[in-house]
């Protein structure tokens, strides 16, 4: 059943905002509003930044093995309730229901991850200079975080930061998607029901530039991060080096998949026609520039079509559904705009273009070819279901258009050369690189990019690190 009014979470209590405002939710399957959201004001922003503080100073003192127990707990809590939170994704984002379980599953994992990880945060000793003395590196949560996450991933993404940062010993000021609400709240619920103190994971939603402006600026907040556009990274960037805050930016990209001519055509043209096209094309690490080598170029494009053409597109609560609406009337818009633009530009329209007729934010899973690189479509990152297909000659051409573009989050190639997957791991300008298959996104694997793309892992080891400082001791024994 899906919450009448997504509330806020605040010390420890759920609470409708001060003022009593409310944002609608819509259903991105009808159109239509689905339920509503608390709209935080200042007094509520300034309320959950003081409960983060207070939290802080409980949970950097609790120790790791305690800290790991709780978000243990609040894994098991969240497997529990998969199918109803599922339901709740597919009712505020769209996805298909399975897509959705899925979802809710790898976070129960992301949250195990880092619930272990956190016990191995070691200092280390360094050689004192004379003697009875000791020299200690040890490492200390940052302190309070504000955190600020999407609506394409609404409990995926928000977990990401929030179980490192926790496990880390951080607390945290969380602003999730006011679009997709109530999944994100689930997960706070879990955490809260498995015991973290009041104050310790607070939950905002409201106006995003409102919040993170208020709490980037705020000398309390000593971390921010952030999922989302690279343009609005950017400005979050600005502002929080005008503040001296660390910060962690997963952005924008533009995925090249790189198509050998001694690949595996087809089990390439099956796989990034079905990660393409998962959460409707709506994943920053979606291969997007499929360059593919002119021998195999019609076998490819043929295969790759077939497997688009295939994908049932509906009402995401619809077991049938494979793929969803998109999450809101801006993404469809944009689609029209960069489909029309790919065809007043030359490029040949293999299949989709359009959005089919109905009621919800469809758009269906679109396929050009022979793309100019003038062409939106090669420049945007399109976040949608639409795929480029350009042939290439040999590999420095293909390494230059993976490099063109400002982005450099994640990129694919398929070649059965240890030699040409070695070239491409050294050359390409990106922060992951799956080979021969779609390994990416695994909690115990570092998740970043460069350049546009942004800084900071939201994986692996490197994750908690980032939410880490260093503080250094040095000690004569009297
Ligand atoms: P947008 O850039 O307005 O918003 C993207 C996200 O940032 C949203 O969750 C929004 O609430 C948040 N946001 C916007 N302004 C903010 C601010 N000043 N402070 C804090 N948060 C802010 O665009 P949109 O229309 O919602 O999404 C479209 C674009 O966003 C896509 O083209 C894609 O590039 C990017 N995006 C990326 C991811 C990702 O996983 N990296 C996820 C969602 C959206």
């Amino acid at each position: 059943m899906y919450p009448a009014t997504t509330l806020l979470f605040i010390d420890g209590a759920w609470t409708l905002a001060a003022a009593g405002a409310t944002l609608p939710v819509l259903n991105p399957a009808t159109g239509t509003e689905l339920a509503r959201v608390a709209h935080a004001g200042t007094a509520d922003i300034e309320r959950a930044l003081a409960a983060a503080v207070r939290g802080f100073g409980i949970w950097r003192k609790t120790p790791a093995r305690e800290r790991s127990r709780l978000l243990n707990i609040a894994a098991d809590r969240l497997l529990a309730r998969c199918d109803e939170i599922a339901r709740l994704i597919t009712l505020e984002q769209g996805k298909p229901v399975a897509e959705a379980q899925s979802e809710v599953r790898n976070s129960c994992e992301v949250l195990r991850w880092f619930a272990e990880e956190g016990t191995r945060v070691y200092g280390r000793l360094i050689a004192p200079r004379v003697p009875d003395t000791m020299q200690r590196v040890e490492k200390q949560p940052l302190g309070p975080v504000a955190a600020f996450t999407p609506w394409n991933y609404p409990v995926a993404q928000a977990v990401r930061k929030v179980a490192a940062a926790l496990a880390a010993g951080c607390s945290v000021v969380l602003k999730g998607a006011e679009e997709a609400p109530a999944s994100c709240a689930a997960l706070v619920d879990a955490l809260a029901e498995a015991g973290i103190p009041p104050g310790v994971l607070n939950l905002l939603y409201g106006e995003p530039a409102q919040i993170s402006s208020y709490l980037v600026a705020r000398p309390e907040v000593r971390k921010v991060t952030f999922t989302g556009s690279s343009a609005v990274g950017k400005q979050l960037a600005g502002l929080a080096g005008a503040h001296m805050k660390r910060v962690t930016m997963e952005l924008g990209g533009h995925a090249p998949a790189i198509v050998c001519a001694d690949a595996d055509v087809e089990h390439a043209a099956t796989l990034l026609a079905a990660h393409k096209f998962h959460n409707a094309g709506q994943s920053c690490i979606a291969p997007t520039r499929i360059l593919v080598q002119r021998p195999v170029a019609t076998a490819f494009t043929e295969a790759f079509v077939q497997a688009a053409a295939a994908i049932v597109t509906g009402d995401g609560s619809d077991p049938a559904t494979v793929m969803g609406p998109l999450a809101n009337p801006r993404r469809v818009q944009a689609m029209h705009a960069i489909s029309n633009d790919a065809a007043a530009k030359g490029a040949r329209l293999l299949l989709g273009g359009e959005a089919p007729a109905r009621d919800g934010f469809f758009f269906a899973p679109t396929v050009f070819a022979e793309v100019p690189l003038n062409a939106d479509l090669m420049n945007e990152e399109p976040f949608g279901p639409i795929a480029a297909v350009n042939g290439f000659d040999d590999l420095e051409q293909a390494i230059a258009e993976a490099n063109r573009l400002p982005y450099g989050l994640a990129a694919y190639a398929f070649t059965r050369s240890q030699l040409t997957a070695a070239r491409l791991a050294d050359d390409i300008e990106t922060g992951m690189l799956s080979v021969n298959e779609y390994g990416l996104a695994y909690a115990e694997v570092p998740f970043n990019g460069v350049k546009d793309s942004g800084y900071g892992s939201e994986g692996g080891s490197e994750a908690i690190e980032t939410f880490l400082t260093t503080k250094f001791v040095s000690q004569r024994h009297l």
